[in-house]
């Protein structure tokens, strides 16, 4: 076994919406931080699940430094036992220690969290419950790249106008940890995006006892995932507890849900392609499908963030994974039903279903030099060049 990674908290600032920590992994030590625009716990709990995914990628046991919520230790082991067991190949049975483990009492008073990006899932969490929603949560360094500031800024904009609407404080949270769990081998999707959720919303225990997060999937398509049903729960600590919700909703039964919301067709977030640094591209497999599912509910047209009309003919060009087949048929077969007469659009889906994997490929293959494009920013190189520096002198300051 190799030497085991260590978090201690690294308290470099009288910021208490600041939480640092110095992170060691073999040689590579670095300083990691999450900012909010509200007070941040202060204790080490938040280091444990972006501990244990490191640890499990690098075969290293974790030693987290600084007080931790034994709940949260505990719950912990579960979590990696259950990563282990969907990932054999690629996790590493290692052991995750807390020497400063102390049983934490519950303050109280606290609020209900959702994460909320400004999409379909994130609408339909938070109007599911908005009773009883007291705080939406927004992240920066979480689907949108830190280095992508214009983005996260126009993003920022809207997600305050949205959550005014809602008539709920926003909770804006900016993080790095996500570089440092993709720079250790963690693959984003399947296994670090919960973690990182979970990292969040253990800083947030100052705010709220309770986070819902929205899932992606409904009960009927689970499979391993970075959030799942089975694993959220496992973060929780003694403070905060998080539930994954909204298994029992199909995409379209979610937009159905949330068609009618102002706040909704207003800010409507869901591209992860943003060509040209769109806010949505209108174009991507994400857009097209979101938009069939507006436009089978009767509101696309009322959607302002998305075009209001269905590029059809592009749909012969998408690049369609596993996961966004299954959403076609899903879409196919909610045309069907409903009370649409479009034979043209019924055929564009028909012929996406009976698609050749290579013909796919190819689709594949076409979007390479747009996402080069996309990526290939003054922002990116500069925000890259202000990372790549001689190893800093750091020391395990503040650790016991
Ligand atoms: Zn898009």
């Amino acid at each position: 076994m190799r030497a085991p990674l260590t978090i201690a908290p690294s308290p470099d600032t009288a910021d208490p919406r600041r939480l640092s920590a110095i992170a060691s992994v073999g040689d590579q030590t670095v300083r990691l931080a999450t900012t909010a625009n509200v007070p941040l716990a202060q204790d080490s709990t938040p280091w444990v699940p972006p501990a244990a995914l490191v640890g499990m990628r690098t075969g290293r046991d974790a030693v987290v430094y600084g007080d931790v919520s034994e709940h949260a230790v505990d719950g912990c082991s579960g979590a990696m036992s259950l990563l282990r067991s969907w990932y054999p190949e690629r996790m590493v049975d290692v052991d995750i220690t807390a020497p400063m483990s102390v049983p934490s009492t519950d303050t109280g008073g606290r609020g209900v969290g959702a994460f909320f990006s400004g999409g379909v899932d994130s609408y339909y969490t938070t109007l599911k419950h908005l009773d009883e929603i007291t705080h939406l949560i927004f992240i920066h360094g979480f689907d949108i790249d830190l280095w992508n500031e214009d983005l996260a800024e126009r993003t920022l904009v809207a997600m305050r106008k949205s959550a005014a609407d809602l008539g709920r404080p926003l909770i804006e949270v900016r993080t790095d940890v996500r570089v440092w769990l993709d720079g250790n081998g963690v693959d984003w999707g399947p296994e670090g995006f919960g973690p990182l959720l979970a990292h969040v919303g253990l800083a947030l225990s100052n705010v709220v006892a309770k986070i819902y997060i929205p899932a992606s999937n409904t009960s009927a398509d689970q499979k391993p995932n970075g959030s799942h049903p089975d694993l959220d729960p496992r973060w929780s600590s003694d403070a905060v507890s998080f539930v994954h919700d909204g298994l029992e909703a199909t995409r379209a039964a979610k937009v159905k849900l949330f068609v009618d919301s102002d706040a909704a067709m207003r800010h409507l977030r869901v591209c992860w392609w943003n060509g040209k640094n769109d806010y949505n591209c209108g174009a991507c497999e994400k857009c097209v499908r979101t938009m069939l599912n507006l436009y089978i509910a009767g509101g696309l047209e009322r959607c302002t963030t998305l075009p209001d009309r269905i590029p059809v003919q592009a749909i012969d060009n998408l690049y369609l994974n596993k996961s966004a087949k299954t959403f076609v048929a899903e879409n196919l077969a909610e045309l069907k039903a409903a009370e649409v007469e479009d034979p043209e659009l019924e055929a564009a889906l028909q012929r996406a279903l009976d698609r050749s994997e290579f013909r796919n490929q190819l689709n594949a293959a076409r979007t390479i030099p747009t996402g080069l494009r996309n990526i290939a920013t003054p922002q990116f190189f500069r925000f890259w060049f202000s990372r790549i520096r001689p190893p800093a002198n750091e020391h395990l300051k503040g650790s016991r």
